[in-house]
């Protein structure tokens, strides 16, 4: 995976998030204050101006980029959150030009960590780590399994589509949806759910 993947991902997550705004924005009106899917759209629209204005030289150049134009754009929770992730993840990719799928899943694990670190959230919670973390342990998993990139990517999206979706019957104990108490409960988490997305667009990129 070289720069221009990566360009083509956060590329293939702005259109995505751009189709899913209202979708990320109702979810959000359940349990959060309705700006889920207008954060993001205007985060990831800044990112696709950022890569096209200032074309990388790598893959962790990309995603470092990605990261800071997110931390700078997105008032709500999720920008930080989403715009560490993408910058821890960058920053573990170095230099490198070209990107294994094993380099792929510890970058992802150190975005992970840099969530984990800002938001204090566990898996459990209902927030976007319900999704990141079993993602990237299916990606890990499947790198030891010595499996293709493609079925790799595969299980982390699936991976993240799973975890999300069980975000539906928990209870908030982050984040604004948090302060609903047990009224959180039968509602997808919006940042669980866009997180699936961004890893959709991940296996989307990577089998073409
Ligand atoms: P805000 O909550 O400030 O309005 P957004 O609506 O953009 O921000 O994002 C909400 C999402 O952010 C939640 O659905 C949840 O997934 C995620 N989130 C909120 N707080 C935390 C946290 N402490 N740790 C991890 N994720 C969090
Ligand atoms: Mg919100």
């Amino acid at each position: 995976m070289d720069t221009r993947f990566f360009v083509t991902w956060m590329e293939e997550i702005t259109a995505a998030v751009r189709a899913a705004r209202d979708h990320l924005t109702r979810l959000d009106a359940a349990i959060g204050d309705a700006d889920h899917g207008t954060n993001l759209d205007r985060g990831f629209s800044a990112v696709a101006e950022a890569l096209a204005a200032h074309p990388p030289a790598t893959p962790g150049g990309a995603l470092v980029l990605a990261g800071s134009t997110l931390i700078r754009k997105v008032g709500g929770a999720s920008g930080p959150l989403y715009g560490t992730a993408f910058r821890e993840a960058g920053k573990t990719l170095g230099e490198t030009p070209e990107v294994s799928t094993a380099e792929l899943a510890a970058a992802l694990e150190a975005g992970l960590a840099g969530v984990r670190r800002l938001g204090g959230a566990e898996e459990g919670d209902k927030t976007m780590v319900d999704a990141l973390a079993p993602a990237v342990r299916a990606l890990t998993r499947a790198v030891h399994e010595g499996g293709t990139a493609g079925e790799a990517l595969d299980a982390a999206a699936a991976a993240a589509e799973d975890g999300a979706k069980a975000t539906i019957p928990l209870q908030a104990r982050k984040g604004r949806a948090s302060y609903l108490g047990p009224r959180s409960i039968g509602h997808e988490d919006p940042g669980a759910a866009s997180t699936a997305l961004i890893l959709d667009a991940l296996r989307t990129v990577g089998s073409r």
